[in-house]
């Protein structure tokens, strides 16, 4: 059997490897260049490889082909595959039968990698043999090799989900659902809100699909489809006799006739929005069994996901907070509404198409200050100009930081929270983070 692997990268080498292992006859193709850590890897392992280029002989007589999440189905080289009826799958689908782990899928269009974390350091905690990957870390794949695990934490993003065919996690979360990555679902929301749904489409009467009940796009999709698996909501408003809530600032969990109840205050993780990434990681947790002690104990020691709300210093009494990885409008509306004292707003980069009047009431409420970091800063200005009392433009993060710091007093927040992604100014978010970190650490 001739495995072609599309993508070189983490989930690429980590299938070769695992596809070797299996007897597969591999060979791992990249139309950009393969890094040398992965590269080496390929040639300790005997891999045979391209760069550069994908020479269609050596990858069009593929049995089967997996494609890095990546490469979009409308490239050149995916469309011909399908056309020679050659299946094309992701990482998670082509590895996930070559293990009899139980698996805990987390999607969604925000808070997959803090849910993930965080279910994860509860089952870690409470002493289970699992492991965590996905987009996270080491490629699902390249931890099947060993089969050390019991049970897995993976993230998925829908371009994951786009290549399952039977791939079926026992519990799968989706924590929300607003609009992101278009271009890649022919600019119809439908479509992308369809891929997060595949988590759930190989479900059985066995499984559990957690879900954001206060979502739009989730209530929407449920009125015209259905799911085998056993539903467990959670919500910030509404109450179950089955699912996850908050009430008088607790939250409370009910699932299979068993009860857990926590002050929202001994939760580690701040904010609203998490407050509901922590009642789908701990829902996982009650239908994993874990002790109720352990549970809380992980809820208030867990330290959060760095570049998600990280508080990063307090200074002359003003908290900076790093929330770069907030690369859209939702993320932003979170950490906003989060926000308890008068917020300096660091915001900009390259918009998806963002609809920045979604954030119009809470930036009247909390922001005296916004400064414009991106290169091409129009919209914000236009919407916001009249909004907020000051407003400036810089074009670097020391300057960004600066001018925070100038338009602060004892008591405000200076929040970096861009709601675009990075790529004008910075390499990645993780670059963004890191150099507002560095520069208020230099004030
Ligand atoms: P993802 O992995 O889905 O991108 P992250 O956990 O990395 O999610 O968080 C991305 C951004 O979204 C951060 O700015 C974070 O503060 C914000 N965020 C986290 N959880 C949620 C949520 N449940 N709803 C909305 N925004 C969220």
């Amino acid at each position: 059997m001739r495995l072609v692997i599309l993508g070189g990268g983490e989930s690429g080498v980590g299938t070769a490897i695992l596809g070797k292992k299996k007897g597969y006859e591999v060979f791992v193709s990249d139309f950009g260049k393969i890094k040398a850590n992965y590269k080496e890897v390929l040639i300790i392992n005997g891999i045979a490889w391209e760069e550069e280029k994908h020479t269609e002989n050596l990858i069009l007589n593929a049995d089967v082909v997996m494609k890095s999440p990546g490469i979009p189905d409308k490239s050149p080289i995916v469309k011909k595959l399908i056309e020679n009826g050659i299946p094309v799958l992701s990482e998670i689908e082509f590895a996930a039968p070559f293990t009899d782990a139980t698996i805990i899928g987390i999607t969604g269009s925000n808070g997959k990698t803090t849910t993930t974390m965080l279910t994860y350091h509860l089952l870690k905690s409470a002493g289970l043999n699992v492991g965590l990957g996905g987009n996270i870390g080491k490629s699902f794949a390249w931890q099947i090799v060993d089969n050390k695990y019991d049970l897995y934490v993976l993230e998925l993003s829908s371009f994951q989900l786009d290549g399952i065919k039977n791939f079926k996690p026992h519990i799968a979360i989706i924590t929300n659902i607003s609009p992101d990555h278009l271009d890649r679902y022919e600019y119809k929301y439908e479509n992308y809100i369809d891929a997060k749904f595949r988590i759930t489409m190989n479900q059985t009467e066995e499984d559990y699909l957690i879900y954001d009940a206060d979502d739009e796009a989730i209530a929407g999709w449920f009125k015209t489809h259905t799911t085998k698996a056993k539903l467990i909501p959670f919500s910030l408003t509404k109450t179950f006799s089955e699912g996850a809530y908050i009430k008088n600032n607790k939250m409370e969990i009910s699932i299979n006739q068993e009860e857990f109840t926590m002050d929202t205050e001994h939760i580690a993780l701040e904010g609203k929005h998490n407050m509901k990434n922590a009642m789908a990681a701990t829902s996982v947790a009650k239908l994993m069994q874990i002790r109720k002690s352990t549970i809380r104990e992980s809820l208030s020691n867990f330290q959060g996901v760095e570049h998600r709300l990280e508080k990063v210093l307090k200074i002359q009494n003003v908290q900076y907070i790093n929330d770069s990885k907030a690369t859209n409008v939702n993320a932003t509306f979170f950490a906003l509404d989060s926000m308890n004292t008068p917020t300096v707003w660091i915001v900009g980069g390259v918009d998806k198409g963002n609809d920045y009047n979604e954030l119009m009431s809470l930036v009247r409420e909390k922001v005296k200050a916004i400064i414009c970091l991106g290169v091409d800063n129009k919209k914000i200005i236009d919407v916001f100009g009249n909004v907020v009392d000051m407003m400036i433009e810089v074009s670097n993060m020391n300057d960004a930081v600066k001018m925070a710091q100038r338009l602060s007093e004892k008591g405000d927040t200076v929040l970096l929270s861009p709601a675009c992604a990075s790529f004008d100014l910075f390499e990645s978010y993780e670059d963004r983070g890191k150099q507002f970190k560095q520069a208020v650490k230099n004030l």
